[in-house]
């Protein structure tokens, strides 16, 4: 529990900021070393981001490879995959089973050297939106997918059509009837078209550069074969892919190859989705006089708009919609 306040601030010694998954993993070794903290998370119900994903959403990593301090999944299904609600359910049970000390509905808004206001080293100020603690360490726990990135091309979308980034996305009932074009083929891009796809939608694919791969290998998930190089594949030679062996920081943000969960795990691949009725499209760079502007159909003139057929430049009549994944 947190130290008496000094004035009106509560002080502890450690702040964990987001109670996710990163901030109750922290705060089970902070307790198991005996480390006064207290974990604040401006959501009311724990969960972090997972509370974020679409409805038929279900784990891309497989239940074996499900490893938390203190819990790992000794479960019927090893192989399987599981379901967004039931992934919420384990963080909220991991929470409750090592007593992680959360605030909920507690947003941190700034965080600044305290300049000699805690007791023991200075430390830190926190502001949130319950007033201000002290503390001589804060954890940032607070996760790295909160912030929808919408291209700047969706700007010149007309007016008529609904964008929603697939951070908001949550069933194809959401949007109106008609088209729609998904933007982007990483995982969520696969996902979300094979979800509306499901639904009976008419979709068309702005297809971008993340990679095809097997779901499984030699009867394995490709899961199995990742952990295995990163765990054996320095003594044979292999680049295990640590963060410091990466050709740069920037290699930490590609795209990871197209495979879904759903249905008990498989590859998505665009030629399968083409042959279920999806129009592929080249990367999206935008509209004008109501057209979809394609660089590989675009003529040698810069800049030039493509033009494409009625019926390949139809979702941009009105009820149609844009679903922004990643491009
Ligand atoms: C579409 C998608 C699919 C994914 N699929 C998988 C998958 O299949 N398997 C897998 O292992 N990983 C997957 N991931 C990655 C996974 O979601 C993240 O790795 C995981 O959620 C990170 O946990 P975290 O605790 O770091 O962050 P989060 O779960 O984001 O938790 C951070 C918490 O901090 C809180 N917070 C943020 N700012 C503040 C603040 N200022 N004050 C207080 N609280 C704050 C947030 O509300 C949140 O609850 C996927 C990610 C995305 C985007």
């Amino acid at each position: 529990m947190p130290s008496p306040a000094a004035g009106s601030d509560h002080v502890v010694d450690t702040l964990v900021i987001g109670a996710g998954q990163a901030g109750p993993a922290t705060s089970y070794w902070l307790t198991r070393h005996g480390v006064e903290h207290q974990l604040l998370e401006r959501r009311d119900a724990l969960g972090g981001a997972w509370q974020d994903r679409w409805d038929t959403f279900y784990l891309n990593t497989p239940n074996f490879s499900f490893l938390l301090p203190g819990l790992t999944y000794n479960g019927p299904e090893p192989d399987a995959f599981l379901p967004r609600d039931e992934v919420i359910g384990l963080f909220r049970d991991y929470a409750a089973r090592i007593a992680a000390p959360v605030l909920l509905g507690t947003e941190v808004t700034r965080v600044s050297a305290a300049h000699g206001g805690f007791p023991v080293n200075g430390g830190f100020a926190v502001d949130t939106n319950q007033g201000r603690w002290q503390a001589r360490n804060v954890v940032l726990a607070n996760g790295a997918f909160h912030v929808p990135r919408i291209p700047p091309a969706a700007a010149t979308l007309p007016g008529h059509i609904r964008k929603l980034h697939s951070h908001d996305y949550r069933n194809p009932q959401q949007l109106p009837d008609g088209a729609v074009l998904v933007v982007g083929t990483g995982q969520s891009g696969g996902q979300i078209t094979e979800d509306l796809l499901d639904a009976g939608r008419e979709v068309h694919l702005s297809v971008s550069a993340c990679p095809e791969a097997p779901r499984r290998y030699r009867g394995q998930d490709v899961f199995h074969w990742i952990l295995q190089v990163n765990l054996h594949g320095p003594e044979y030679g292999i680049n295990g892919l640590q963060t410091e062996q990466l050709p740069s920081p920037a290699a930490r943000f590609t795209c990871n190859p197209l495979i879904s969960g759903n249905g008990g795990g498989h590859s998505i691949r665009l030629r399968d989705l083409g042959r279920r009725g999806v129009r592929l499209h080249g990367r999206f760079e935008g509209t004008a006089k109501r057209e979809l502007r394609d660089p590989r159909r675009a003529s040698p003139r810069p800049g030039a708009v493509a033009r494409r057929t009625a019926s390949s430049g139809h979702w941009l009549q009105p009820n149609n919609a844009l679903c922004v994944v990643r491009i």
